[in-house]
């Protein structure tokens, strides 16, 4: 590994948890360690404190029963038949002068004459015997027995030294191997924790150089990291929708506003040409001015139609009454019908109430009645109902007018469609696409049934609560 790569491994998050994790596991490890060492030298320390008291207790026991020479006849013959373990016993005494020792022959390293150089008290004494040749202590217990006598026993410190360096010897081979599984095993689980955003940041990367449509893979793990991934896919992919109704929104208008803008410069350059005069160029001006309008309408039409499909579109969602909303709308055409003579009837349920934008709802239902309208000869009839469904509201608008041909059917709602029936009609062919795009935008949708010669049904469904 190079020199550069390792400076980029020990600046990563996988690298300083791993280290946290590893320095946590052996601080435990250690800590769990010398707990358990002085636990255990503690409790043999008091093992062999125990033995040696037991031992100067039995010891005055023989004493008090037979005397000096009892005592020594009585331990002599235990350690020929080596019935115990053997300990170190000593009586000393005037001027703590030995009258009997008992050495193991391995202990004879200890410096026992130090002993006699002792100044010791009328109680239970504690001190320890130093080695000639090893770190091992001759632990010793004193006591006074009656006739001056100084009773001692005691024992090495060298079987719990063996014992404790076994432990500390299996404690080492233990720890080691355990120490490099610690590393490997956090180095491991942390590589694997932070996979999703070593994904996350590999998206960005590639999204940054131009591709769009890269997505992270979603590590399904139900956890946040998993909720942090879906959300990062669900905004790129927003944002992907956005960029590309964005270029989509530049490309329609720029191809649907040539024609208007051709028709515009052509009027202009004809009364330019022409020598009809003042009146020719104030005609001239007047079409241009009625063209610019249009060219205005429309690019106000194309803005809402492609803000609604890209989900920009800023809903001011509010509880409407549907029979008051139809109400309204249905009398702004009232004049407009009665002057086509066409019947124009509502009827709702009183109590429908729907969750939406009012101004976009009414945009919606007048493009419909006006199409409707314009699409009915005279003599005709416009029905608008609405009426309440399984959480869907409906909302109808049924004509008996010229009817749609079912090979139209998927065309119209196309941007600047219109039907050949419909050329000598105003219209711009953008109504149905800003009705079925805000449709969409409240999570609902519209459709048409027709039968040519007979009329046309536009349903729009929209979400409701019952
Ligand atoms: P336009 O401005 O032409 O009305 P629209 O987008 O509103 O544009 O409608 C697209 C086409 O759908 C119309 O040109 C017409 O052919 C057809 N259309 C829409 N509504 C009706 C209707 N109620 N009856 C018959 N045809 C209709």
């Amino acid at each position: 590994m190079s020199l550069k790569s390792l400076k980029k491994l020990r600046g990563t998050v996988a690298f300083r948890l791993t280290l946290w994790y590893s320095g946590i596991f052996v601080g435990s490890s250690l800590l769990l360690f010398f707990s358990a060492y002085f636990l255990l030298s503690t409790s043999l320390s008091k093992k062999d404190q125990e033995a040696i008291q037991v031992r100067l207790k039995e010891l005055s026991s023989l004493y008090e029963v037979g005397g000096l020479s009892y005592l020594e006849r009585e331990v002599m013959s235990e350690k020929k038949f080596e019935r115990r373990e053997t300990l170190f016993v000593r009586i000393a005494g005037d001027r703590n002068r030995t009258l009997f020792l008992i050495l193991p022959y391995q202990w004879s390293e200890f410096n026992i004459k130090e002993l006699e150089k002792r100044r010791l008290g009328a109680g239970l004494q504690w001190f320890r015997v130093s080695s000639r040749n090893s770190k091992h202590f001759l632990e010793v217990a004193s006591i006074r027995l009656s006739g001056d006598y100084l009773l001692q026993a005691g024992k090495s410190t060298e079987e719990r030294e063996r014992v404790l360096k076994h432990f500390r010897e299996i404690f080492a081979a233990v720890m080691i191997p355990l120490i490099l599984l610690g590393f490997i095993g956090g180095a491991f689980l942390s590589f694997r924790a932070l996979q999703p955003i070593r994904h996350v940041t590999d998206t960005i990367r590639s999204i940054s150089t131009g591709k769009m449509d890269t997505r992270a893979p979603i590590p399904k793990t139900k956890d946040e990291l998993d909720e942090l991934v879906v959300l990062f896919n669900s905004m790129v992919e927003k944002i992907e929708t956005l960029i590309t109704g964005m270029r989509g929104t530049l490309d329609d208008v720029a191809h649907d506003l040539r024609t208007p803008m051709t028709r515009l410069r052509g009027i202009a350059e004809l009364a330019l040409q022409s020598e009809s005069g003042a009146d020719g160029c104030r005609e001239a001006l007047a079409d241009c001015l009625e063209e610019s309008d249009r060219i205005l309408e429309m690019l106000k039409a194309l803005m809402d139609i492609s803000e609604a499909e890209t989900g920009v579109m800023m809903l001011n969602l509010k509880p409407i009454d549907v029979t008051t909303m139809i109400g309204d709308v249905a009398e702004l055409y009232r004049y407009l019908a009665e002057d086509k003579g066409i019947a124009l009837e509502t009827d709702s349920p009183e109590d429908l109430t729907l969750t939406a934008d009012p101004a976009r709802m009414r945009q919606v239902l007048g493009n419909l009645i006006d199409n409707a309208l314009k699409y009915t000869p005279a003599g005709g009839r416009v029905h608008v109902t609405a009426r309440m469904g399984e959480k869907k509201a409906y909302l109808i608008v049924k004509d008996t007018g010229v009817g749609i041909a079912p090979e139209e059917f998927p065309r119209i709602w196309d941007r600047l469609y219109r039907g050949d029936e419909s050329r000598s009609q105003r219209g711009l062919g953008l109504g149905l696409s800003l009705v079925r795009a805000i449709v969409r935008a409240h999570g609902g949708e519209v459709a048409v049934e027709s039968e040519p010669g007979k009329g046309a049904t536009f349903t729009i469904t929209l979400p409701a609560e019952n």
